[in-house]
C-alpha cells in the first residue's frame, strides 16, 4: 500500500540537511520512495493521503544507549556518583528474570516510541545464573510494539575479589557469556536493510569486565560481523581506577585491547583528552552521548562538539532510567544542545545539529544506512510532531521551535511503513495495561 503522508514541514536530515516547509513524503509498503516540496506527486486508486496539517516531519529517532530493565528501579541511590550509585543497585538488579525484563522493556520501550524513537539500542548485562530468556523477553516486547530493537549480549566476568566492581555472584564466566552471544545471533540476528532484530555485543565497562573476555568479545563479533559497544570514560573515578589497575586511561586500555575502530561505539565518553578525541575520528569509534544521565550522576559533560568537529560518529542515548528517570528521547535532543551551549557558548551546537545527532548521528553509531533520514530507498520511519499546541505558538521557524520547546509527545510515529503511535497514543498496546503491570513487577525490587 502505497501512502502520502502531506502537508507538512519535512526535515529531511538528508546530507544537504534539505528541509521542505510545505512537504510530503511518499512511502511504498516499508520504504519512501520520494520526498518533496510544493506540489504532491501524483496519486493512485488505492493510494492512503494523510493530512499533517502542518506537522514537523522527522526521521524516526534512534536510541543508542539504553539499559530497559532499569525502568524497574528509578529514584534510587539520589546522591549517589557512579560507583556508589552500581554498587546499591547491583544486589537489587540481581532479582531481574524474564518475566520481569519484559514487563520493563514494555514500558521503557513505551516511552521511547512515545518521544518519537523508532530504533533502540539495548545494553543488558546482568545475567544472573538459572534466569533463561532475558533478552528473548525485551525482543518479544519490541516485535509487540513494533519498534526496531538492536539488543546486546553484555556480559561482566570481573567481580569484586578480583578488583572488579561488581558482586561475584553477578559475574560469568567467559565462554558461557561467548556461547550465549553466539547462540541469541543464530536465533534473532537480522541483517540488511529494513532489520527489525539484531544483537550487539556488549562486555559492559573496564571496571567489570576482564581484558581477556574484552578481546574475546571483539574476536566474536569481528567473527559474525556485529557491532561492539561498552561503556567508557564516563567518571573521574573510572579513570583513577584504570590509571591504577592498568597503569593508562580507559581509552588507552581500549585501544591497547584492539578494540577502536570503525566496528564499536562506547556510551558517554565524558573524559577524553584531545588526543582521544583525535583517535576516535581515526579508529572511526563511534560516541552514544547520554547528557541528562551524566548529569544526573554528576559525572560531567562529554566534549559532543570536539567530537562532531573531528567528524566521529556520536549518537545520543537516554541510558537507563536508574540514572535518567525520563526515557524520553527528544527531551535529550534539547538537553545535548543546552549541555553544548553550557560548556562551549551559544553558538557551540543549533538545534538542528541536536536533532541530527539522534536521527542520522543514531543511525551511523549503529552502523544502519537504511535509517535516519527521509530520503527515497530509506525505511519509513517517521516521526510526526504537531505544531498546533500551545509551546510552538509564535515560533515560525517549526524546526528549531520543536526542539527549543522539547520534549513533546510525538502525534504519529511510522516504523517501517506501520503505524506503531497514532493520536499520541500506541497502537498495539495499551499504556495504561502497560503501567499496571510493570508496577506488579516492580514491586519485587522495592527498597
Ligand atoms: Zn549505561
Amino acid at each position: 500500500m502505497r501512502r502520502l503522508f502531506a502537508n507538512g514541514c519535512v526535515a529531511t536530515m538528508d546530507d544537504a540537511d534539505t528541509e521542505h516547509e510545505r512537504g510530503w513524503v511518499l512511502v511504498d509498503g516499508t520504504e519512501i520512495v520520494a520526498v518533496g516540496g510544493g506540489e504532491e506527486p501524483r496519486r493512485y486508486q488505492g493510494d492512503e493521503r494523510v493530512d499533517l496539517h502542518g506537522a514537523v516531519v522527522t526521521p524516526g529517532l534512534v536510541n543508542t544507549h539504553h539499559h530497559l530493565y532499569q525502568t524497574l528501579t528509578r529514584a534510587r541511590a539520589q546522591q549517589a556518583d557512579l560507583f556508589t550509585w552500581l554498587r546499591e543497585l547491583y544486589p537489587v538488579w540481581a532479582g531481574i528474570d524474564a518475566e520481569a525484563e519484559y514487563a520493563a522493556a514494555r514500558t521503557g520501550l513505551a516511552e521511547l516510541a512515545l518521544s518519537g524513537c523508532s530504533t533502540v539500542f539495548d545494553h543488558h548485562y546482568v545475567f544472573p545464573r538459572g534466569r533463561d530468556g532475558i533478552i528473548e523477553a525485551e525482543v518479544q516486547a519490541a516485535r509487540e510494539l513494533g519498534l526496531r530493537l538492536v539488543a546486546s549480549r553484555g556480559s561482566m566476568d570481573l567481580g569484586v575479589t578480583d578488583g572488579g566492581l561488581p558482586p561475584d555472584e553477578l559475574v560469568e564466566e567467559i565462554d558461557a557469556v561467548l556461547a550465549e552471544t553466539e547462540r541469541l545471533h543464530a536465533a534473532l540476528h537480522e541483517a540488511g536493510a529494513g532489520a527489525r532484530i539484531q544483537i550487539a555485543v556488549a562486555p559492559c565497562s573496564p571496571f567489570s569486565v576482564t581484558g581477556r573476555l574484552m578481546e574475546e568479545s571483539a574476536a566474536l563479533a569481528r567473527r559474525l560481523g556485529l557491532t561492539l559497544h561498552t561503556h567508557l570514560a564516563e567518571t573521574v573515578e573510572e579513570e583513577s581506577y584504570c590509571r591504577q589497575l592498568y597503569g593508562c586511561t580507559p581509552v588507552e586500555y581500549l585501544d591497547r585491547l584492539g578494540w577502536l575502530d570503525g566496528d564499536v561505539w562506547c556510551a558517554h565518553c565524558v573524559h577524553l583528552s584531545e588526543g582521544e578525541v583525535a583517535r576516535f575520528a581515526e579508529t572511526g569509534t563511534g560516541v552514544a552521548h547520554c547528557p541528562t544521565s551524566n548529569l544526573r550522576l554528576g559525572a560531567g559533560v562529554a566534549p559532543a562538539r570536539q567530537l562532531v568537529d573531528a567528524g566521529v560518529r556520536v549518537g545520543l542515548g537516554v541510558d537507563g532510567s536508574a540514572s535518567n528517570e525520563r526515557g524520553d528521547l527528544f527531551a535529550e535532543v534539547k538537553q545535548a544542545l543546552l549541555v553544548a551551549r553550557g560548556r562551549g557558548g551559544s553558538k557551540a551546537m543549533t538545534a538542528r545539529e541536536a536533532l541530527r545527532l539522534a536521527t542520522r548521528g543514531g543511525a551511523a553509531v549503529l552502523r544502519r544506512d537504511d535509517i535516519g533520514s527521509l530520503e527515497p530507498g530509506r525505511q519509513a520511519d517517521l516521526a510526526i510532531w504537531r505544531t498546533d499546541g500551545l509551546e510552538l505558538g509564535g515560533a515560525d521557524d517549526l524546526v528549531a521551535g520543536l526542539v527549543l520547546s522539547g520534549p513533546h509527545r510525538v502525534d504519529r510515529l511510522v516504523v517501517g511503513g506501520e503505524d506503531v503511535v497514532r493520536g499520541g497514543a500506541l497502537t498495539r498496546a495499551d499504556e495504561t495495561a502497560i503501567a499496571r503491570a510493570h508496577r506488579a513487577e516492580a514491586r519485587r525490587f522495592a527498597a
